[in-house]
């Protein structure tokens, strides 16, 4: 499996504000090839992010102007492998020590071999392919205009590249998001042995849409538990707003993976990361999600999540984020809220 670091929000991660982040997570492509049943991005026209993708000039002028940042997650919203400077931006964050991933997920339909080689030669720390099904018919149901040969024929090709070079990197991994349409018996176990087969990690995961699986060997799977802790508490994207916040390719700041909606009216490209974080939207909304005072524009006030911590905070149960069943406790929002009015 790819590592990375985890995202769940637990007192003992709880970030203070002013330290600057040394992970973003920068988009670097809006664009896709797929027609996805359920992606928000296809129904509706790109949502707030817009079409586009991350160019060259843009990312080094990033690095450039913010050189504590190391770590970089690249897929959010699209395939990265659509990103023309794709080539060109691996190459000079690798010279630049920063290192790149893209665990969020990538559909690797169509990867040209000189990429292939060069997310091993210039040591891409891991990357997550989708794929949801083990075969054609089953795979394109949700993946339309997906070609799943054409998906295990990139994979092939970038472990001959990782051969030849010697190299673990990029770690490699399956996510098979299981819904109605491929939640098979046979489809499952064929994916187990085709991901053993290449060398890859297989995770399955929750469907978005709450569909539960009827395969009782993968509801006790850990991976496949992911939306809960193992202490209880609840994975919630916004700690990515404090640790390792979400970036749109035109350099406009949206906070979290979630937010698809509003950007922070602010651009990164354009005043730099720390200006952006300490702009008075920024603040004031990190202030709200841990439960002090209320920002009307922020783009966190329109977020299901937030709405949801809102109403157990009113419901003066002294916990300032909901978490699913383990609340933090008062002492450590005060300890927050100390170091936030520092
Ligand atoms: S409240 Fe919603 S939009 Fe704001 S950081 Fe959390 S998940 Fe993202």
């Amino acid at each position: 499996m790819v590592k990375r670091k985890s995202t769940f929000l637990s007192p003992k991660k709880m970030p203070p504000l002013n330290v600057l982040p040394t992970e973003v997570r920068l988009d670097a492509s809006t664009l896709c090839q797929l027609d996805c049943v359920s992606c928000y991005m296809r129904k509706e026209n790109y949502a707030a992010h817009g079409a586009g993708y991350l160019k060259y000039s843009d990312f080094v002028n990033f690095l450039d102007k913010n050189p504590y940042v190391k770590e970089i997650e690249l897929s959010n919203s699209g395939e990265i492998f659509l990103n023309k400077d794709l080539l060109k931006i691996i190459e000079y964050a690798y010279q630049h020590d920063v290192i790149l991933y893209a665990d969020g997920g990538v559909n690797f339909n169509h990867v040209s071999d000189e990429i292939l080689e060069s997310l091993v030669k210039y040591q891409f720390r891991g990357v997550v392919v989708a794929i949801d099904g083990a075969s054609q018919e089953i795979y394109s149901k949700y993946r339309r205009k997906g070609n799943f040969d054409a998906v295990i024929d990139n994979i092939k090709k970038l472990n001959e590249y990782k051969k030849k070079y010697n190299s673990e990197f990029p770690l490699l991994g399956w996510k098979y998001v299981i819904m109605e349409t491929n939640d098979f018996e046979t489809e499952i176990q064929s994916a187990i042995t085709t991901a053993a087969s290449l060398n890859v990690s297989i995770v399955f995961r929750k469907s978005w849409d709450g569909y539960i699986t009827k395969n009782e060997e993968i509801l006790k799977r850990d991976d496949y538990q992911t939306v809960i802790n193992k202490d209880g508490s609840e994975q919630m994207p916004c700690i990515d707003f404090f640790e390792r916040p979400q970036i749109n390719w035109d350099g406009r700041l949206f906070g979290c993976c979630v937010n698809c909606w509003k950007d922070f009216n602010v651009n990164v490209f354009d005043i730099g990361l720390e200006k952006a974080l300490n702009t008075e939207i920024v603040i004031q909304s990190k202030k709200m999600l841990m439960g002090q005072g209320v920002c009307k524009d922020s783009p966190c006030y329109q977020c299901g999540l937030y709405r949801n911590m809102a109403h157990i905070h009113n419901d003066k149960l002294g916990y300032w984020i909901r978490l699913r069943r383990k609340l933090i406790p008062e002492k450590i929002r005060k300890k927050a809220l100390k170091i936030l009015h520092k």
